[in-house]
């Protein structure tokens, strides 16, 4: 099966300017990317751009909870801790593997409209996140979320018993597909014991798997690191065994300070910035400027639908752009194109997906189209479509989503995926947790 896109513009986060010609889409990868005067080559089907489309990486939402989708709305305009203890955790304790799976059904429907081909999760349950990826026919990295608790009536601890399941599930889905990655998940600094953290990051060394946790989200976890843990902030990476391990994965971090970017080696460390959830709870904003300077990984995320409220990555990629130059006064910072990479390519990375998230030959179709013959394209061209994509589009422009050359979303259609069905399930599932 292959697919000719004609006469389109194709424009990735390492490009410096788009480029206008065809791309040919073969086996589930891209076999080729033509110049606009070379002659296209014969395909079983041909999209025809007409100059008015372009070709995109799909993106790669590197920090989510999609099944909170059921969770949307609750506790609106709360602080993080009450937010979670009155609102959240509760409703959580209701929710069941069936639950989950049909929350995250419906999520994919919105991640699919939205254009994103992957998408990084880390809750419970995962049998069901995998599953619903693996029939959908999205990527997916997924992890469990570990946090420690009571000790469960057998007399084991809640958090041994997460750390085995987060290791079967890797075992059990990891690589599965080409579809999906496994990542260790311990929640955060304070839900996860300093012992246990240390432990979790020495299976990760030791059997080269990725680790993915939340990381100086709000202001007080400094507080908290000093005081409790009795550690510097800046050295709690190095002494967790963090910075040990293949593939660290660090959501939000809008308290961490560039600056320990020169006195600790972070090569391997992908830093995921949320900004909506960030600004929605009041977190406060990482200083994404300053750490575009340093040898370190950043990535995009929504985090879960009921602190952002939407699962919509290009508006992240806008608020991104935009929310830098504000706070910092200065309209040359967080430049659009590093901000296309961030969504898309430097996402897949983090999560050990290899020759995804740019336009080149071999690499994986994972890709968007998007519509520019719209009023708000006119003027568009290959040298100032980044601006026009990150500032003035947005994901309503997206008539496209595939994933390994197929289809998963095309013109308000999802192939393969039963929409009102799922609808309805999700519905039953929110009715069920939430009275
Ligand atoms: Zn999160």
């Amino acid at each position: 099966m292959t697919t000719l896109f004609k006469d389109v513009f194709i424009l990735d986060g390492e490009r410096k300017r788009a480029q206008r010609g065809h791309l040919l889409v073969s086996k589930g990868r891209i076999q080729s990317v033509l110049e606009l005067s070379e002659t296209p080559p014969a395909a079983d089907k041909i999209v025809d751009g007409r100059g008015h489309t372009a070709v995109l990486p799909g993106f790669v939402n590197a920090h989510t909870h999609a099944a909170m989708v059921l969770l949307r709305g609750l506790g609106e305009e709360a602080p993080l801790m009450e937010w979670l203890q009155k609102n959240i955790w509760p409703v959580e304790a209701k929710m069941t593997a069936e639950h989950i799976y049909r929350g995250t059904v419906s999520a994919i429907l919105e991640m699919l409209e939205t254009g994103t081909t992957c998408f990084a999760d880390m809750y419970f349950e995962m049998d069901g996140v995998a599953q619903a990826a693996l029939e959908a026919g999205i990527r997916c990295a997924l992890c469990r979320g570990l946090v420690d608790g009571p000790l469960q009536p057998d007399g084991t601890r809640k958090i041994d018993r997460a750390v085995a399941e987060n290791l079967s599930l890797f075992e059990k889905w990891h690589g599965r597909e080409g579809l999906l990655t496994v990542q260790l998940g311990p929640h955060a600094p304070y839900t996860v014991p300093l012992p246990d953290m240390k432990r979790i990051a020495a299976l990760a060394a030791e059997r080269g798997i990725g680790i993915h946790f939340h990381f100086l989200e709000v202001e007080w976890e400094l507080g908290y690191i000093r005081d409790e843990l009795k550690l510097r902030p800046e050295d709690y990476l190095r002494e967790t065994g963090i910075l040990g391990v293949p593939g660290a994965v660090l959501a939000h971090a809008v308290w961490m300070d560039p600056e320990w970017a020169d006195e600790t080696d972070l090569p391997r460390v992908t830093i995921v910035h949320n900004p909506c959830s960030n600004m929605k709870l009041g977190n406060g904003v990482m200083p994404l400027d300053a750490w575009l300077d340093k040898n370190v990984g950043l990535a995009l995320g929504t985090d879960g639908a009921s602190s952002n409220n939407r699962l919509d990555m290009w508006g992240e990629m806008r608020s991104a752009a935009l929310l830098h130059k504000g706070t910092g006064r200065n309209p040359t910072s967080t430049p659009a194109i590093d901000i296309l990479r961030m969504a898309t390519f430097e996402g897949a990375r983090a999560f050990g997906f290899a020759n995804k998230g740019l336009i080149r030959d071999g690499w994986m179709a994972d890709l968007i189209l998007v519509d520019l013959d719209q009023p708000h394209y006119i003027g568009a061209d290959e040298d100032n479509l980044a601006g026009y994509i990150v500032y003035a589009g947005s994901s309503a422009d997206i008539r496209g989503t595939m994933v390994n050359g197929k289809w998963l979303y095309r013109d308000g259609v999802f192939p393969g995926l039963n929409k009102e069905e799922i609808m309805r399930k999700a519905r039953e599932a929110r009715n069920a947790i939430v009275s």
